[in-house]
C-alpha cells in the first residue's frame, strides 16, 4: 500500500494552483528593481524629514502597517481615528488562535485532532505575555472559552480538509514578520504572512482568510511580495488568498508590473499618512465597507447615507 498522501479536491486543487512550476513562464524581474522602488519611496519621504519622529528608538518611527495603507486609500477620516481603539472578542481572536493551531500542526510529531490543537493553541497564547490577547483569553469564562474552542475547532478542520498538510520539506513560516525601514529608520513598514511556503525564488505567500472575497485582499498581498523583494531582494513567485469557507484560492503571479504598482500603492498611502497624521491635513470622507465599524458614523452623513442605501440594497 502507498504511503501517499490522499487527498480531496480542494487539496488538488491548491497544490495544482500554487505548487511548484516546472516550467517557469514569465520574465525575470530586473536586477535593480529593489533598489529602484526602495530609491524612490525614499525620495518621496525626504520632504517629510523634519516632521517624522527621529527613528532612533523602535518606539520612535511612524509605523504603517497593510490595514492602515488599505484604511488611508478607502476613507481618510477612518484612517485618521475611526477604527476607534482595538478590543479582543470571540471574532477576532479566531483567527490568531487557528494560525497557531496550524503553526503547531506543522511541528507536531503523528496526528493530534484539530481540537486538541486548539486547546494547546489556546493555552500557548493565554501564556505568552507578550501577547495582547493574552489578557482576553485569560478572562473567559467557561461558556466563552467553550464557544471559541468549538468555533476554532470548526474553522481549523475545515481549513484541515481544503488545504493540503503542510510537509516541513515545504519550509512552512507561520505568521512570520515583514519589515522595511525607511527615511533612515523614521518609518517602519511591516506586515505579518499568515502563511509562506517554499524557499526564494519559490516563494508562495498565502493569506488565509475566513469571510468573504474583498479587492483589498489581493492589495495586501502584493505589498507583502513587495516588502520582501525590497527587505530580502527577492519577491515571491506568487502570492494567493486562500479562503477557509468555501476552500477556493486565488492567486496571483507576482510580475514587474504588481510590484511596481504596489510600491506607487504605498508611496502615495504613505505619503498621505504622514500629511493627515503629523501635518493635520483634512482628512476626506469615502463612504464604503469600514463604516460599518467607524465611531464617526452616528454624526457622518455620508457614512449614513451609505449605510441606509447598502441597507436598502441588502434588505427584503
Ligand atoms: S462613517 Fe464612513 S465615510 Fe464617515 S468617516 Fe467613517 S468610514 Fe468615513
Amino acid at each position: 500500500m502507498s504511503d501517499d498522501p490522499v487527498y480531496t479536491p480542494a487539496q488538488e486543487r491548491v497544490i495544482a494552483t500554487i505548487g511548484k512550476d516546472p516550467a517557469p513562464h514569465g520574465a525575470p524581474l530586473p536586477s535593480d528593481l529593489a533598489d529602484e522602488l526602495k530609491a524612490d519611496l525614499e525620495t518621496a519621504l525626504v520632504p517629510f524629514h523634519d516632521v517624522l519622529p527621529d527613528g532612533k528608538s523602535y518606539e520612535n518611527r511612524f509605523f504603517i502597517s497593510k490595514q492602515a495603507l488599505t484604511d488611508v486609500h478607502s476613507c481618510e477620516a477612518y484612517f485618521v481615528d475611526g477604527r476607534g481603539d482595538f478590543e479582543w472578542n470571540l471574532a477576532n481572536s479566531r483567527g490568531t488562535i487557528v494560525h497557531k493551531a496550524i503553526e503547531v500542526s506543522i511541528h507536531t510529531r503523528g496526528t493530534i485532532n484539530p481540537t486538541d490543537l486548539v486547546e494547546e493553541s489556546i493555552s500557548r497564547l493565554a501564556n505568552d505575555a507578550n501577547k495582547s490577547i493574552a489578557d482576553f483569553l485569560v478572562t473567559l469564562d467557561e461558556f466563552s472559552r467553550a464557544e471559541l474552542v468549538g468555533d476554532c475547532s470548526s474553522l481549523l478542520t475545515r481549513f484541515l480538509e481544503g488545504f493540503p498538510g503542510i510537509k516541513k520539506q515545504w519550509y512552512p513560516q507561520v505568521e512570520s514578520a515583514l519589515t522595511v525601514n525607511l527615511a533612515k529608520g523614521r518609518v517602519r513598514v511591516s506586515g505579518k504572512v499568515d502563511l509562506a511556503l517554499g524557499r526564494p525564488p519559490d516563494k508562495v505567500i498565502i493569506d488565509l482568510k475566513t469571510g468573504s472575497v474583498f479587492g483589498a485582499h489581493r492589495d495586501d498581498l502584493r505589498l507583502y511580495a513587495l516588502l520582501d523583494l525590497l527587505s530580502i531582494g527577492q519577491s515571491p513567485r506568487k502570492v494567493a488568498s486562500f479562503y477557509i469557507d468555501s476552500a477556493e484560492i486565488h492567486p496571483e503571479d507576482i510580475t514587474e508590473g504588481t510590484l511596481r504598482s504596489a510600491a506607487k500603492r504605498l508611496e502615495s498611502g504613505l505619503v498621505r499618512a504622514i500629511e493627515l497624521k503629523l501635518h493635520k491635513a483634512t482628512a476626506e470622507r469615502r463612504p464604503g465597507s469600514n463604516c460599518r465599524w467607524c465611531v464617526h458614523l452616528d454624526s457622518c452623513e455620508a457614512g449614513q447615507a451609505y449605510m441606509t442605501q447598502r441597507e436598502e440594497d441588502e434588505g427584503w
